[in-house]
């Protein structure tokens, strides 16, 4: 078994990863930003070492100072959680030429999961459906070849992107060399590398995707799906588990293709498969090489301990179960508590956290760094919590779900909460009226 886990990353995740370490009785390490000091994971973890000032790039990106203190502290895997430096491939193998474990997947399947012309390639070898696309693409008048064949819209997407970054919708012939221009620019910037292709852009599909788990000795199973299509700008807002437009024979197929992915990319470690459901016609769209911010909902179905299962896995241990073994109950929907102001756009509202009261009960879970007199830092991202609840159905979790947000007090910051209510107790949301260009159509109309 892993020793001493170093955690590369802060917030929420941190601590979650704190607490599946805590339960394996394995020690942790955190690392903080200056401004960070006051935060929750510092205090969590068995070990906390500054690692620089404000900036993501001078602390938690910098890999000289994360090896430093893993190899003092003598840290012998270190966990990446999401963001920050858990897809960065390059990470991976300087962490294994220092002798320390990445808990995830190896640079090579990274490399090939992680880029998403890549991947498209490898699941078209495999006979698993992907969204009618190009290969990577130099020139605008591609695209306009692309478009006259499948029709606009279409999408220009960074290969390397991730996060809702670096993708443009291209509606017409008019629009493509400026979005071709700034995509490329905006991918050069955010991710270190312009290649760009084009998908055929799917109108108000459902954002369906399947957690997995490969272990090294080349078992892979699926835990069913999360419904992401609730979405502002292509960033999720609320996921739940299952989805109400997946049958259990729809289930079991995506599930199968997605093991198969899995298998194909000989990928060891928690993933995500992502795929855009259009009626009963799914297509991949991409995958995701670490742990998602949504993963507990179906930890809540599943009752599977993910994050230990990741540690487990990196240690070298068996997936401690079957796809046999795997039995869904309920319905979970999990609500992101962002520092955001809803009705101006979803704008980022850092400062003091005054009162702090978070819910509790029966199938309420949350998972959050927050507490009374918590700075929020507008250095980094504003989920600050994330309010996870189950129930026997998806109406008895809605249900459980209002009750909790009503009871979540937060004060001296504008947060998500009044937006989960307003979203919970809508007539669209009840019978599933959804999909991932809902939320950026309602609220573009209100603003309007
Ligand atoms: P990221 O890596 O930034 O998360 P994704 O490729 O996962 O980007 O896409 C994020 C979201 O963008 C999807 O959930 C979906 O809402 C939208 N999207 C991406 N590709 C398409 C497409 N071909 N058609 C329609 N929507 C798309």
């Amino acid at each position: 078994m892993i020793k001493k886990v170093l955690i590369a990353n802060r917030g929420e995740i941190a601590i979650r990863i704190i607490r599946a370490c805590r339960e394996l009785q394995i020690p942790t390490v955190a690392v903080y930003s200056e401004p960070d000091a006051g935060s929750l994971h510092v205090s969590y973890a068995d070990e906390a070492y500054c690692i620089g000032p404000k900036e993501s790039s001078k602390s938690y990106l910098s890999i000289p100072a994360i090896i430093s203190v893993a190899l003092t502290s003598g840290a012998d895997a270190i966990h990446p959680g999401y963001g920050f430096l858990s897809e960065n491939a390059d990470f991976v193998d300087i962490c294994k030429e220092h002798g320390i474990k990445f808990i995830g997947p190896s640079s090579d399947s990274m490399n090939k999961a992680g880029d998403k012309a890549t991947a498209r390639k490898t699941m078209i070898e495999n006979g698993i459906p992907v969204t009618p696309g190009t290969d990577i693409i130099d020139d605008p008048k591609e695209i306009k070849k692309f478009a006259k064949k499948v029709g606009y819209p279409v999408i220009i997407k960074a290969t390397a992107g991730g996060g809702g970054k670096g993708m443009r919708i291209v509606n017409n012939e008019n629009e493509v060399e400026e979005a071709f221009n700034l995509c490329q620019t905006e991918a050069l910037k955010a991710f270190n590398n312009k290649d760009v292709y084009c998908e055929k852009y799917l109108l108000n599909p459902r954002h369906i995707e399947v957690q997995v788990i490969g272990d090294s000795r080349g078992n892979v199973v699926h835990l069913g799906e999360r419904d992401c299509s609730i979405q502002r700008r292509h960033q999720k807002l609320i996921e739940e588990a299952p989805s109400v437009f997946v049958s259990e024979k729809l289930r079991k197929k995506m599930g199968d293709d997605a093991v198969k992915a899995v298998k194909a990319l000989k990928y060891e470690g928690v993933g995500t498969i992502e795929f855009l459901l259009d009626g009963e016609n799914y297509y991949f769209m991409e995958m995701n090489t670490r742990v998602q911010v949504e993963h507990c909902v179906t930890e809540m179905i599943s009752m599977i301990d993910i994050l230990k299962e990741q540690i487990r896995i990196a240690s070298g241990m068996k997936l401690s179960f079957s796809q046999d073994d795997v039995e869904l109950k309920g319905h979970a929907i999990e609500c992101r508590i962002n520092a955001e102001d809803h009705e101006r756009n979803f704008m980022p509202n850092p400062g003091k956290i005054g009162g702090y009261v978070a819910p509790g009960g029966f199938g309420v879970r949350v998972d959050s760094h927050a507490y009374a007199g918590y700075d929020v830092l507008p250095y980094y991202d504003s989920l600050i919590g994330k309010l996870i609840c189950w129930g026997k159905d998806r109406e008895d979790c809605r249900k459980r779900m209002l009750m909790a947000l009503n009871q979540y007090v937060i004060t001296g910051i504008k947060t998500t909460i009044p937006f989960h209510k307003e979203i919970l107790n809508s007539e669209d949301f009840i019978k599933s009226k959804i999909d991932t260009s809902y939320i950026d159509n309602k609220y573009s109309k209100a603003n309007k």
